[in-house]
């Protein structure tokens, strides 16, 4: 992938004035440092920027961004450089705002349950100190163990129990944010009702640092259940266990977590674990988790999942309460992130539909990626109807890039054509702009791009993202 604009490199008069408001240290050029803040986890993209800034108050924030609003240099917000749609890829150089160093949780209001933290916070930082308290933060995407709040906040990261909980989106009471000119807006705080106009904490939310730079937010809390179980049923077929998903809600249960993982998934991370599971051949496996204040109310609706389950076709159904067996069930699922990395060159696609859409969804991308000579693996939330896909297999050079693009774009509208998006969670970024237009009309499209010209007239705030490149005549592609 190529920019389409030209680099933007910094003069050694901008970077003094850099240096001068987030300190000489905070402020770094030299290739090797520029490095680690050139890529995500996006593919294998580079995208250098010519400098990073990483402030510490919202007061530098401010003045950083009123400085490169003036000048025009492009500004890409960064937090901890795990998002999978390129987000924080710095598309077009300038400059690099890392918001690592604002990572303290200023308060855990226990009173009125709300958590005010800095974006830099890690979000397993701010789930282990309010646990401490008896507490929980429900959102909790798989790479929370590096990824931020700011950068939960950007893309509204979901995780396996958005299920129940629903994405982080939910969470937030209000937030603190600047503008690209560098003006500080506060939408909301500790106050539960507040519908005093636009509700600005939602625009921001999901606006993936291309509106503003999140400084400060507010987390509403909850208790923390008393107690959890988990249950992993093996399937013959993509059906049957999809079934089982539509089932179980019928039945009235809410799980807090209900993963999908597919064979060739499966087959990955297991190999990476070096473990055989119980049925290798089975098509397709659910993990159901659920909470509750008690262990009989919790015992009582894993049992009634299960039965739904073997109702459906399961082959089998394993259920675990004690945290150590609990753990073990959740190895394969959550090292499937990691695991796919051994695929080789990949492409990776975050499609969501209605839930009774889900076997439609895997099989037609089976199909898609095997017309094209790839395999694909497929996992995710199937409550959600939120599946991540890794397309892979020979494909090397322009011509295999471009087969790469054709099958991700043919997936994207197979998503569409079933009623879904071309992402639930990881946000468009770079990855599916191109596709935006196939979940959501030019009317919508331009009412999007008016919100974005409005708040940074001047485009400097994460440009190249989200909105499909306008063609010479001004319109949408
Ligand atoms: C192994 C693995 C598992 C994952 N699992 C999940 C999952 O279960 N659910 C899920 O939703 N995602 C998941 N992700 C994707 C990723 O972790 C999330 O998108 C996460 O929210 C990114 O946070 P980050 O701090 O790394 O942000 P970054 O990648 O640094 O940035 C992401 C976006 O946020 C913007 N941004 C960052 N900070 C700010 C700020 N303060 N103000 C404004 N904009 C800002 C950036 O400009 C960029 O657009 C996973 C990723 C990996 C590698």
């Amino acid at each position: 992938m190529t920019p389409e604009k030209p680099f933007r490199p910094l003069s050694e008069s901008e970077l003094a004035v850099l240096r001068q408001i987030a300190g000489e240290d905070h402020v770094l050029v030299a290739p090797a440092d520029l490095q680690p803040f050139s890529h995500d986890w996006t593919e294998d993209f580079v995208f250098p920027p010519a400098a990073v800034a990483r402030p510490r108050t919202v007061s530098e924030v401010s003045r950083i961004l009123a400085f490169c609003n003036e000048r025009r240099i492009p500004v890409t917000p960064q937090g901890g450089r795990t998002g999978l749609s390129g987000g924080a890829l710095p598309l077009l150089g300038g400059l690099a705002l890392c918001l690592d160093r604002m990572n303290s949780i200023l308060e855990i209001d226990e009173k009125n349950a709300v958590a005010t933290v800095e974006p830099g916070v890690v979000t397993q930082t701010l789930h282990e100190a309010v646990e401490a308290l008896g507490l929980s933060y429900p959102p909790d995407p798989a790479s929370r163990g590096s990824c931020t709040i700011g950068g939960n906040l950007a893309e509204n990261a979901g995780g396996p129990h958005a299920a129940k909980y629903g994405v982080t989106g939910k969470w937030v009471m209000g937030l603190e944010a600047v503008l690209a000119s560098g003006d500080v807006i506060v939408t909301g705080g500790k106050t539960r009702k507040d519908v005093a106009g636009y509700d600005l904490t939602s625009l921001l939310v999901g606006s993936e640092g291309t509106l503003a730079v999140v400084t400060k937010a507010w987390l509403r809390l909850i208790p923390k259940p008393a107690a959890r179980a988990v249950l992993v049923a093996p399937f013959a077929t993509l059906e049957e266990s999809m079934a089982a998903v539509v089932e179980v809600y019928r039945r009235g249960l809410v799980p807090a977590a209900c993963e999908f993982v597919d064979r060739p998934a499966t087959e990955v991370s297991s190999k990476r674990k070096g473990v055989t599971l119980p049925f290798p051949e089975a098509e397709a496996r659910l993990l159901l988790e659920f909470d509750g204040g008690g262990d009989e109310e919790v015992e009582r609706d894993v049992t009634r999942a299960g039965e739904a389950a073997l109702d459906c076709g399961a082959l089998d159904v394993v259920v675990a309460a004690d945290e150590r067996r609990m753990r073990e069930l959740w190895e394969i699922r959550r090292g499937i992130g990691e695991a796919v990395r051994d695929l080789g060159h990949s492409s990776e696609l975050d499609v969501a539909v209605p839930r009774s859409e889900l076997a439609a969804l895997v099989r037609g991308i089976r199909e898609i990626a095997s017309e094209a000579g790839f395999s694909s693996v497929a996992f995710g939330h199937a409550a959600d109807g939120n599946i991540h896909v890794h397309v892979y297999g020979p494909g090397s050079g322009e011509a295999g890039e471009e087969l790469f693009r054709q099958t991700a774009r043919k997936i994207y509208a197979l998503a569409a054509s079933l009623g879904g998006t071309v992402t639930g969670e990881h946000g468009v970024g770079i990855t599916s702009r191109d596709c935006l237009s196939f979940c959501r009309n030019p009317a919508a499209i331009a009412a999007m791009r008016a919100v974005k010209d409005a708040l940074d007239p001047r485009g400097i705030l994460n440009p190249g993202k989200l909105f499909p490149p306008l063609s010479e005549h001004g319109e949408p592609r």
